[in-house]
């Protein structure tokens, strides 16, 4: 009974087979030398999933719980899982973190986790639809969702942009925006993604547009309800902001809310150093910026998917004065006193004053040493003291100890703990824990044949294989 041509030839020493696939695949060769598996599970498969809808429905089942020999073979036909055998999907699409469709960003952040570079690439919007209508008919067949998370339940389609650069383009060159994209997902992989931008300069006209057509459309149809969360990231590791400290100026001594104008002004304009206007100038517009990017998100208040993501460093990090979160406070109160004149003018009430007071009271000290961005910062603010960076980010260590099991023991268990998945453009599936990016010999089948640097970090060279996934 061949069911579906899966692969020719030299796909097949590729292709992983575990013991219930060695019993449902059949080789069959053809005279013209040509080979092709067949799944002879395919209608069995059904007939066991729809035996076990009520049931697995009832127990709230996901396909990484499910008995995957009994399923086996289901998957017949569904391109992007070519080759695949189920257990390798589930793993695949359990705890996903993204599929990565979209690299790149130009913020420069100093702390940036993934080291973006500004080139910003967007890959075929047909694959993302691909894989969406691929898990949504796996879905019918199985009965029930072939996508969990252990914890958060967000799905990114990219691990490094900002999300005003978060659109991609089909073959006939329609852009397909963020809105568009987060829809998809959320309809198929039942996670939404996460609308995460770090603002923008207030003279940037063309993003200043792009933001605000983002707002009427996330409120237009309910559709930021297919977001996980709207956020909007302020830190003091911008370059901007680091050269401001640079300057040793103090910060409030540098914030000049309202210009004045007249003569007295002039006058006392031209008393004032070329430097310190120089850097007055540079933090108060990094300040009203901010305020801007808040006000424009405004609107999206009253839906409480707004948030901000404040990270600084732990105020025991003593030798990085000026980023630690005590330090930044000053910042922030600038940007509250910023929010407080708009609402002068009429473009806050008290009730979006309070909003924002509350979301900005809100503060993460937790950064990840992945990149060596942060640790080339640290390095150059404490050139002899290296090696306290350590104090910075304690559980890296920990990173490195689980991949060390795992490369010993030849076991994905062995590290005592759940990696996240991403996929890049290309259809490999990595694991992720915040640091480590391990390659697995899982390849979903995308349009995008290779992408020899999916990363802008280093990939562990150690590939997990199938037999080592004892935990999905
Ligand atoms: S931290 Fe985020 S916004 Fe900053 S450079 Fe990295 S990806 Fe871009």
């Amino acid at each position: 009974m061949i069911l579906t041509e899966y692969s020719i030839k030299n796909n097949i020493n590729n292709l992983k087979v575990n013991k219930a696939n060695r019993q449902n695949l059949n080789r069959v060769s053809y005279p013209d030398d040509r080979f092709v598996l067949s799944f002879n599970g395919y209608q069995e498969a059904l007939v066991y999933a729809k035996k076990s809808k009520f049931k697995n429905k009832l127990l709230n089942k996901k396909l990484c719980n499910l008995n995957f020999e009994e399923y086996e073979g289901i998957q017949r036909g569904l391109k992007t899982f070519e080759g695949l055998s189920l257990k390798q999907i589930a793993f695949a699409l359990t705890d996903l973190h993204s599929i990565n469709l979209i690299t790149g960003c130009k913020n420069h952040c100093l702390h940036c986790y993934a080291n973006a570079q500004p080139f910003i690439k967007q890959y075929p919007f047909e694959d993302l639809v691909q894989i969406c209508n691929d898990i949504k008919e796996l879905k019918n067949r199985l009965g029930v969702s072939p996508t969990y998370h252990h914890s958060l339940s967000y799905t990114d389609c990219s691990f490094d942009s900002d999300a005003l650069d978060c659109h991609l383009f089909d073959k006939n060159g329609n852009k397909h925006d963020f809105v568009e994209i987060a829809k998809l997902m959320k309809e198929n992989l039942g996670a939404a993604p996460v609308f995460d931008t770090n603002g923008w300069k207030r003279k940037d006209k063309e993003k200043q547009k792009i933001a605000e057509e983002y707002v009427e459309k996330l409120l237009k149809d309910n559709n930021y309800k297919n977001f996980y969360q709207i956020n909007i990231s302020i830190n003091p590791f911008r370059p901007e902001y680091v050269r401001v400290l640079k300057s040793g100026y103090s910060l409030d001594e540098l914030y000049q809310p309202i210009r004045k104008v007249g003569d007295d002004f002039e006058q006392e304009e031209a008393l004032l150093s070329d430097d310190y206007k120089k850097y007055r100038d540079l933090y108060t517009d990094y300040v009203k910026d901010v305020a801007n990017t808040l006000i424009t998100f405004k609107p999206l208040l009253k839906t409480k998917k707004l948030q901000t993501i404040i990270r600084a460093l732990d105020n025991n990090i003593e030798e990085m004065k000026g980023f630690r979160i005590n330090d930044f406070r000053e910042t922030l109160k600038h940007i509250m006193q910023e929010l407080y004149l708009r609402s002068f003018c009429g473009l806050l009430n008290k009730k979006d004053l309070k909003e924002f007071q509350k979301i900005l009271s809100k503060y993460n000290t937790r950064i990840f040493i992945a990149s060596g961005r942060m640790e080339n910062f640290y390095k150059h603010k404490n050139p002899n003291g290296f090696k306290n960076i350590k104090r910075i980010d304690p559980e890296k260590k920990l990173a490195e100890s689980n991949y060390k099991r795992i490369k010993t023991n030849k076991k994905l268990s062995a590290a005592f703990m759940r990696y996240l998945k991403m996929i890049s453009a290309d259809g490999r599936l990595y694991l992720y824990d915040n640091y480590s990016i391990i390659p697995t010999d899982i390849k979903l089948n995308l349009s995008t044949k290779e992408i020899k640097f999916p990363f802008k970090i280093p990939i562990k060279d150690f590939v997990i294989t199938e037999d080592m996934i004892d935990l999905i």
